[in-house]
């Protein structure tokens, strides 16, 4: 594997490479990797010729500089991962090389900017569209491959390609899941053991309130049902769970069988802030 922290460097070989016909196959993250990752490097491998994986924390998506000291960084053990799994390139820039100056585009996603973690996490998206046009831009990729688990941000990412008229596909791949169903996430390393045994539950409950549809309850009496669940717990505090048009994100006042229903959910367990989602058809 070929590791670069130059950006030039890297588009050269890139170049090369588009020239000899390869298509190229890109995935975008910030590190501290685990299966999730890899199952997207696995899916790059197989729909490209060479597999890029960029690891670059990047400031401007955090709008809690807590967040961001605290964001795992392990990038020798990342390298090793990714050697094995197979992966082609890895881009390892600092921060100037990514920014050399502030970045002050605004990006404008209309309902997506305002709801769910685009309402909670102000200027978030704007960074994560800020930081994955300029890898774009670098990487130059034919597909791109993000994870479901960030449902939001790959419709955001979807979006931002169609804004900039890119000519790159935009892949989502499913969410895996630790044997005990909570989703995969860098930031579970945070969690000491009593915060993960708690966290395991959410995506119970999610399942739990998916069965309540079935059973013809409201979506009000499903939010209370997930309230009321996680209120045992002290070490829970949940920041949104609602359920929205699966297309667009738009929120559902009921449910019917006509429009694609999604359930998502952000909640803090302990400091740390997790989120899952799951399709309830
Ligand atoms: P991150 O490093 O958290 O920014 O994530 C990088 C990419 O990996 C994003 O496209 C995420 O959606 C994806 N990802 C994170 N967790 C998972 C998971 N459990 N399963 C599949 N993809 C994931």
């Amino acid at each position: 594997m070929i590791i670069k922290r130059n950006k030039a460097e890297l588009a050269e070989i890139l170049e090369k490479e588009r020239q000899k016909g390869k298509k190229i196959g890109f995935v975008p993250t910030m590190g501290a990797l685990h299966e999730g990752h890899l199952s997207l490097i696995q899916a790059s491998l197989q729909n490209s010729d060479i597999t890029v994986c960029s690891i670059f924390v990047n400031p401007t998506q955090f709008n809690d500089p807590k967040d961001l000291e605290r964001y795992p960084k392990m990038p020798e053990k990342d390298a090793q991962m990714l050697e094995k799994a197979g992966c082609h390139i890895l881009f390892l820039p600092e921060v100037a090389e990514i920014y050399p100056e502030k970045d002050t585009r605004v990006f404008k996603f209309g309902i997506l900017d305002e709801i769910l973690d685009g309402a909670r996490r102000p200027g978030h998206f704007n960074g994560v569209a800020q930081v994955v046009s300029i890898l774009f831009d670098i990487v130059k990729p034919d597909k791109a491959f993000f994870g479901s688990k960030d449902y939001q941000q790959v419709m955001v990412i979807k979006e931002l390609v169609k804004q900039l008229k890119l000519d790159i596909e935009v892949v989502a791949c499913p969410t895996l899941r630790e044997p005990d169903g909570l989703a995969m996430s860098s930031r579970n390393m945070l969690l000491d053991p009593e915060e993960r045994k708690a966290a395991s539950l959410i995506p119970l409950i999610m399942q739990d309130a998916k069965r309540l549809k079935y059973e013809g309850k409201s979506i009000q009496e499903i939010k209370d049902f997930v309230n009321e669940k996680l209120s045992h717990n002290k070490l829970y505090r949940l920041d949104y769970y609602e359920i929205c048009n699966a297309s667009d994100l738009s929120p559902l006042n009921s449910l019917n069988n006509s429009v694609r229903s999604i359930s998502l959910i952000a909640v803090f367990v302990g400091k740390i802030r997790l989120i899952d989602n799951l399709a309830l058809d």
